[in-house]
């Protein structure tokens, strides 16, 4: 099963990943955590992406797209993933349609996570205090919100149009979330 999971930062996207991956066993594909790993690794994209990264913005689309590229091609993922963090724009929405022709795959799902403004940012700022990102600063949490609002948003509607998009109420317990996104599923 393929799964996009859209949603603004902090709906929620990754915990309800981490627990399809167990349920399903399937790789749960982050952009962001893939990114962080090769800034820990000091690889070249790492560098390349930590100043992007640090204030909010995107990284450029080709690189992102080249990296997805070759984790959702690694053997642990032929059954399928979740993809979460991407794409993160139109152009990627469109470079994924077009990867997933090449690589003779089809999405299954997409869920668009829906959280109130106000709960996002009250979790992101819980988020900081736990995991000390460098990107959960008040100022730079501002700029991902409106990246999200501007650039992001507009995949859901891309997905919509296409009929494959399902909307999941982000209220409630981790637990409540993961129970509507079983049901939508169907396991
Ligand atoms: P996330 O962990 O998904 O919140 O992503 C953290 C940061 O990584 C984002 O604010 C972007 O700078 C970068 N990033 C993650 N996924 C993408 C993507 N699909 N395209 C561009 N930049 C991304």
């Amino acid at each position: 099963m393929r799964i996009v999971l859209l949603g603004a930062p902090g709906s929620g996207k990754g915990t309800q990943a981490k627990l399809l991956e167990e349920k399903l066993n399937i790789p749960h594909v982050s952009t962001g955590d893939l990114f962080r790993a090769a800034i820990a690794n000091k690889t070249p994209l790492g560098l390349a992406a930590k100043e992007v990264m640090d204030r909010g913005d995107l990284v450029a689309d080709e690189i992102t797209l080249g990296m997805l590229k070759e984790r959702i091609t690694q053997a642990d993922a032929s059954n399928g993933f979740i993809l979460d963090g991407f794409p993160r724009n139109l152009a990627q929405a469109e470079m994924l349609e077009t990867l997933f022709k090449e690589l003779d795959m089809a999405l299954d799902h997409a869920l668009l996570i829906q959280v109130d403004p106000d709960e996002v940012v009250a979790r992101i700022a819980k988020r900081a205090e736990i995991e000390g990102r460098t990107d959960d600063t008040e100022e730079v949490v501002r700029n991902r919100l409106n990246v999200y609002a501007e650039q992001t948003a507009p995949v859901a509607d891309y997905y919509k149009k296409q009929d494959i998009v399902t909307e999941i109420l982000g209220k409630g317990s981790i637990e409540d979330v993961q129970a509507r996104i079983q049901a939508i599923l169907r396991f």
